[in-house]
């Protein structure tokens, strides 16, 4: 407990109780689900976590931490740790080794490595339940944007295809150790059902999206040069001239079947 906080893991632990309090109710956590939280720290949401599922499966980068988390963990229930970089986990894999149907997955995250979580987690949504995360609030108003609004982009796009995001509460610094210099926020991402997913090759939609938003002030008709022609985009009955901050996530999808 207690140890000095690394920035190059952007650690930023969690001390306040209402908030941890508020995060694990939102998560619901019920014996049997098969939990996994990513950078478990020092362990604010794990116990609570694991008090309640019973076994918790956590992932964590900092081997300094572990042998804290292991002691903590002893008198509540089974913290099983895989000493690893998140993003080289393969949550489809570990939830077939971990004999789940779904995970149920949590975390305060690294920030400096948010975004690549959120796509790395995204690709192996099929075998996640739900998500609950606490980011940088700046990061929760993008995931969650709409259409039309100034922090409206590609992982607007990219998350809202896969996923319905809900921002939950807004988090202050002072509630972290040490405080970091912006506002958090808890978000809740549920993987759409098989039936709501868009019909479409997912290479050709991140292409599109990645392309359209590359110039965010450029029309389409320019951003996806090479990729759809005008008369094709105005056949879909979408604007050239429009720029990719005003699409729905479903038109990328229809620009990304063009292609
Ligand atoms: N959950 C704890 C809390 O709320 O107090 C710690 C949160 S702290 C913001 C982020 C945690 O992620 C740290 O424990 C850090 O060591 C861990 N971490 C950083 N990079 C990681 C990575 N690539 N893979 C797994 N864990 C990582």
């Amino acid at each position: 407990m207690n140890a000095r906080p690394k920035k190059s893991f952007g650690q930023h632990f969690l001390h306040e109780k209402r908030y941890i309090e508020r995060i694990v109710s939102s998560i619901a956590p019920r014996d049997g689900d098969t939990v996994v939280e990513i950078g478990p720290g020092e362990g604010a949401m794990t116990m609570p976590l694991l008090a309640v599922a019973k076994k918790l499966t956590a992932i964590e980068l900092d081997t300094d931490l572990i042998p804290g988390l292991q002691a903590r963990a002893a008198p509540i229930g089974d913290l099983r740790i895989v000493h690893s970089d998140v993003l080289k986990v393969d949550f489809s894999a570990l939830a077939r080794e971990l004999g789940a149907e779904r995970l149920r997955i949590a975390g305060n995250l690294p920030y400096y490595i948010s975004s690549p979580i959120l796509f790395h987690c995204v690709e192996h949504a099929a075998a996640i339940q739900d998500m609950h995360f606490m980011l940088q609030k700046e990061v929760v108003d993008r995931m969650a944007a709409e259409p039309g609004s100034k922090v409206y982009g590609r992982l607007s796009v990219m998350l809202q295809l896969a996923c319905k995001v809900t921002p939950l509460f807004t988090v202050p610094p002072g509630a972290f150790r040490p405080p970091p210099k912006v506002d958090s926020a808890v978000v809740r991402l549920v993987p759409l059902a098989p039936d709501q997913l868009p019909k479409g090759d997912p290479a050709k939609i991140h292409a599109v999206v990645k392309a359209a938003f590359a110039m965010r002030r450029k029309t389409l008709s320019n951003t996806l040069k090479g990729l759809v022609d005008e008369a094709t985009i105005r056949s879909l009955g979408i604007d050239p001239k429009a720029r990719a901050e005003t699409l729905s996530p479903a038109d990328f999808v229809k620009l990304a079947n063009a292609t």
